[in-house]
Order: C-alpha cells, then structure tokens, then sequence
C-alpha cells in the first residue's frame, strides 16, 4: 500500500506519489537559532523525523532527500545579540549546536541537508531581481516587496483571504507598501546591523525568501513534501509558495504540504510569547530522549498533544514494559522485518496511536509465548519499534539511565567503587551506609561473583 497523506493543500488525506521514487524530496522549516528550543519546536522535529523513516523504509534510506534550515539571520537574533554583548555568529553557531544535540538525544536522524540562511545570500538576491524582473515585487525606501497582486493563488493554502489578512492586522501596515499585504523580501540594515550588498543597498533578507531559496537549491524547484507547525501555514508557507512559482513559471513550490499540531500547556499553544515553555535541554536533563520522544509521538500529529508529567511518566512505564522483555532478546542481526500492522498504521498518515496500540498488542502476544518463538516475536516487536525510532539503548543501560533527579550513572558507580574499597578494609559501617543511602533514592545494589551491580527500582 502506498503511503497515505493528509495534504493541507488538498484539504484531503491522499496517496502520496513522488514525482521520482529514487529521489523523494522533503523540506521542513527548522528553528530560529538565538536561544534554547521548547518541547514544542521538537514536536515539530521529531513528526517529520518519524516521517523521513517511514518513507526511507518505503522507497530505501538513499532514495529519500531531506532538508531542514537554520534560521541564522533574524531581527530576534540581532536582539540577542545586542542583550547579551555577545557576536552573532557566537550565538546561532552555539544554539544550532544544541538543538542538534538535543534532537539526537531524541533520536531523530540527521536531515539529508541543514542549510544556513547566512550561506545563501547571493541566491537570495538573485531570486529578489528574478521577482523584481517579473513584476512580481518592487522597490519602496529600501525595501523590496513582494507584490500579492501578482499571485493570484495567494491564501489558497491557509485559506485566509486578503480582507481577513488586513482586517485581523496579521500584517504590517508600512507607508512603503502599495498593499498591506505585501511582504518583506529584502529589508535595509543600519550601520550597526548586520547586511550585505545588494542592488537595493546594504541590506538582509526576510524570512520567507530564505525557505524558498534553500529549497530550490537542495531539493530543486518543486518538492514532494514540505512540512513544518500550523502556524506556519499563513503567512510564512503562502509567502514561500507565492515567491516561488512566481519565480519558476508558475511551478508549484511542494506537491504536498504537511502541518503538525500545537503541542499545548493546558489549552494553550506552548510558546515563548505566552511565557509557558518547557525547554528541551531542561527536559533532558530529567528523562532520557526515548521517553520524550514517546510522549512526543503519542499523539496522532495533527491533533493537540497536552504535555504533562504524567504524559511523561506514563511514557516512561511503558517503555519500560518493552524493556524488560527486549532484555531477553539479545543482539541479532539481521533484524527480522517489523510487522505489516505497524508498517500500514505509519503509511496511514502516520497514524501512531494505531502504531503504538500495535506494539502494545505484539508485546502482549510476545510475553506469553515461550523459546523461539518468543525470541523471534521480541525481535519483530524491536524491529518494528526502532523503524519508529525507539529500543535504540541496550536494555541493561536502559534501567541504569538517569531517572528523574536521582544520582548519574556516574555518581554510582563512584559511589560501588568507594564501597567497594570500604568492604575491602573492613570498614562495613562505611560500605552499608553508602548501600543504604542508594536504596534510598531507588538504586538497588546486588552482589555478585563478578563485583556489585546496580540498577534502579
Ligand atoms: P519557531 O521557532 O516558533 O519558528 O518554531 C519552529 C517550529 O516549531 C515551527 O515549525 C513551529 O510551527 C513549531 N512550533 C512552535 N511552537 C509549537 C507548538 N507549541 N507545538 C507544535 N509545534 C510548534
Ligand atoms: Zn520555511
């Protein structure tokens, strides 16, 4: 069965054809990198990761192309930059380095592509005069703007109509702007800004032209699929589409568009404008990845997800189930292929209750079965799970990983060393105490021919 895909365009879940099997093409906006990401920007990462597996596993891990951007040039960065005295490519070199350290921790595989928008600035210019000379945008005080005029699809996939647009003041009324609806592609910098020579003067670009252009020049000039929140729909995704085909003959910029759901504090989007943000590098350093990212699939996409503790917790004991059985399956290759359920529940618009409602029937079917065939149901059940992205740990580091505020794996096995040297000398008031004071954080110690181990209860 093909893959099945609701497509904002269309308004319809649709089979999804690429234009070429051997080359899927897929874009995703990625973040704005001037401070730590919360656990909603992630939700956005670790959907279309999901996605990039499932179509590597349809059409093979070569065939699939992948792009997502840093946003490294951005009137939030400048302001970074001048709160904290601090360079600016200092701050988007360090902030795309975390992000990319905590999606990996998230076990999210690294995008095909991660252009800069700061590495393209030439093509950007270049696609600003190909408007220029079409008609499509024009000069005012400094500024070059991208006419709405001149597309006459505008709003088609957000569906907000130009009225609406200016009624609602979702844009900016400026004296440049011959429609309250056109839109930045070039903006003047001051001396103190950061620019660059353009025929429109000392200059930086807006934030839509950087998707369009980093686009064409990974992918080309139409991609398959271009994913990203929905809040991105209007005016950012209008905007990529309208400069796009304006500037490749009408081309559409992506034949399907995909948008996640909000990730929600109570009901409330998550975002750093309402102040009620839970920061991932904070969240990592309390669950390990795997968990989040279980929480962070548990939802289907483009529904709401409520993030909680208990959302959190929950996530944790489930894992925790697969674990125990995962331990007895020991290390195989090759993998046995993943259940055609799961497979078909994913290519179903990635429909991950149905998937995880699967891995919970395979793990229910697995652990009363006995010998070989308990064996090889836990392998198809492990296979199936890391097509998903998870049992990537080793399932005896798995109960050793860090709980929430207890002692690092670290700090124990400092802690058996001292103990350890404690026995040795006698001194068993010393070692019973350091047993003592483990058990009661939740680490069991047991003694063995080989030394003591530990894990957590
Ligand atoms: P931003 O840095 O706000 O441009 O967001 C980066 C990405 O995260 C975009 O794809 C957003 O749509 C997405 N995003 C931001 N907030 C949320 C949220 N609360 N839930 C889901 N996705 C979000
Ligand atoms: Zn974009």
């Amino acid at each position: 069965m093909p893959l099945q895909i609701y497509d904002t365009m269309r308004r319809e879940k649709r089979a999804f054809e690429p234009a070429d099997p051997a080359r899927v093409t897929m874009y995703v906006c990625g973040p704005t990198v001037y401070n730590y990401t919360h656990i909603g920007n992630a939700r956005s990462a670790i959907v279309f990761d999901l996605l990039f597996r499932v179509l590597r596993h349809a059409y093979g891990p070569d065939a699939v192309v992948y792009a997502r951007n840093f946003t490294d040039i951005d009137d939030k960065i400048i302001k970074a930059s001048r709160d904290t005295g601090r360079p600016i490519d200092q701050i988007t070199k360090k902030f795309a380095a975390v992000y990319t350290e905590e999606l990996t921790a998230l076990n999210a595989l690294a995008p095909t592509h991660q252009p800069r928008a700061t590495g393209h600035i030439p093509e950007m210019i270049a696609l600003v005069k190909t408007l220029v000379d079409e008609g499509a945008a024009y000069e005012g005080d400094g500024h070059v703007l991208f006419s709405i005029e001149a597309f006459d699809r505008y709003g088609a996939l957000s569906g907000v109509n130009r009225d609406e647009m200016i009624a609602g003041a979702r844009v900016e009324v400026a004296p440049y702007k011959k429609n309250p609806a056109d839109f930045v592609l070039w903006k003047p910098s001051a001396d103190d800004e950061p620019g660059w020579e353009s025929p429109w003067g000392r200059g930086r670009p807006g934030w839509h032209l950087e998707c369009s252009v980093m686009i064409e020049k990974g992918l080309g000039p139409t991609i398959d699929i271009h994913g990203g929140g929905q809040d991105l729909k209007f005016p950012h995704h209008e905007n990529e589409i309208a400069q796009s085909a304006c500037a490749h003959g009408g081309a559409p910029l992506a034949r399907y568009w995909m948008h996640n759901g909000f990730l929600r504090m109570g009901t409330d989007k998550m975002s750093k404008s309402l102040g009620n943000v839970v920061l991932t590098h904070e969240l990592l350093k309390a669950w390990p990845g795997e968990v989040i990212r279980w929480a962070l699939l548990s939802a289907h996409y483009r529904q709401p997800l409520e993030w909680t503790d208990e959302l959190l917790r929950q996530s944790k004991r489930q894992l925790d189930r697969f674990y125990r059985l995962l331990e007895e399956a020991g290390d195989t290759t090759p993998e046995p292929a993943p259940p055609e359920s799961i497979v078909l529940a994913l290519r179903d618009d990635l429909n991950t209750p149905e998937a995880f409602a699967g891995l919970h029937e395979l793990r229910d079917i697995a652990s009363q079965l006995e010998g070989e065939a308990r064996v090889n149901a836990v392998l198809r059940l492990r296979a199936a799970g890391r097509l998903m992205g998870f049992f990537q740990s080793d399932p005896a580091q798995w109960f050793k990983g860090e709980a929430a505020g207890g002692p690092s794996a670290e700090e124990i096995e400092a802690l058996l060393e001292k103990r350890a040297e404690a026995r040795k000398a006698k001194d068993f008031a010393t070692s019973d105490k350091i047993r003592d004071d483990l058990a009661a954080q939740g680490i069991v110690i047991e003694d063995g021919p080989d030394g003591a181990t530990w894990r957590r209860e």
